[in-house]
Order: C-alpha cells, then sequence, then structure tokens
C-alpha cells in the first residue's frame, strides 16, 4: 500500500464516535469499521496540524486540497493517464501522477476543529 503523505504521530477518530482508532484498526481502507465513512485523520503539515481524509488516487475529486511535500495545494484536475496512474494538475504547481490505488491525504480543514 502506497500512503502518499502522513506523519509518524497522526491521530484518527471517526464523528460517529468519540473513540480514536489505532493505525492497524483502519490502515487498509482508512475508512471507519462502524459507519465506512473516510477516518478522519489529525497529521502536520508544514508544522501545523489539519483534519485530513485518506482516498484512493482514483477517487480524488477536483477542488479537493491535496498535502503534498509539506504544502497544500488545490486539485484543478484529475485526469487518467493509463490504466495504473492518474494525473493530477495542482494550483501553482503543476502535473503530478499518482498510482491510482495509492492513498491521497486531502486536507479538510483545520486542526482546531478536532
Ligand atoms: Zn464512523
Amino acid at each position: 500500500m502506497i500512503i502518499d503523505y502522513g506523519n509518524e504521530d497522526e491521530q484518527y477518530r471517526c464523528r460517529c464516535n468519540t473513540t480514536e482508532f489505532n493505525e492497524r484498526e483502519i490502515r487498509k481502507t482508512w475508512k471507519c469499521p462502524h459507519c465506512n465513512n473516510p477516518i478522519e485523520i489529525l497529521l502536520r503539515i508544514n508544522n501545523k496540524k489539519y483534519v485530513t481524509n485518506r482516498i484512493k488516487a482514483d477517487q480524488l475529486k477536483e477542488g479537493s486540497l491535496f498535502a503534498f511535500f509539506n504544502s497544500i495545494h488545490e486539485i484543478l484536475q484529475v485526469s487518467v493517464t493509463n490504466k495504473n496512474f492518474i494525473r493530477l494538475a495542482l494550483k501553482e504547481y503543476g502535473g503530478v501522477e499518482k498510482d491510482k490505488d495509492s492513498f491521497i491525504t486531502i486536507v479538510l480543514g483545520s486542526g482546531e476543529y478536532w
């Protein structure tokens, strides 16, 4: 499994209950075992905390915020390169290719909401 961005000290939870998950409970799908929604992941990007989801590259949507090497870029366009890869056009960056089965970290908002 490829995880595109992450920290050693991430925290995991879902809005359906108040318990924190261990990584090993959720790392195969990054979805909640109770309600099947994406897990909320609290992590650092450039030393600030953010709430994120981790979703497969082939489920990304235009307009999402992509965590990438300690910065955050809006996804302007998602296109299929070939059967194995997705190409993302990132605002103020340009194009990157991702394995369609890799997990991409999408920023939902500031960690202050946690
Ligand atoms: Zn849940």
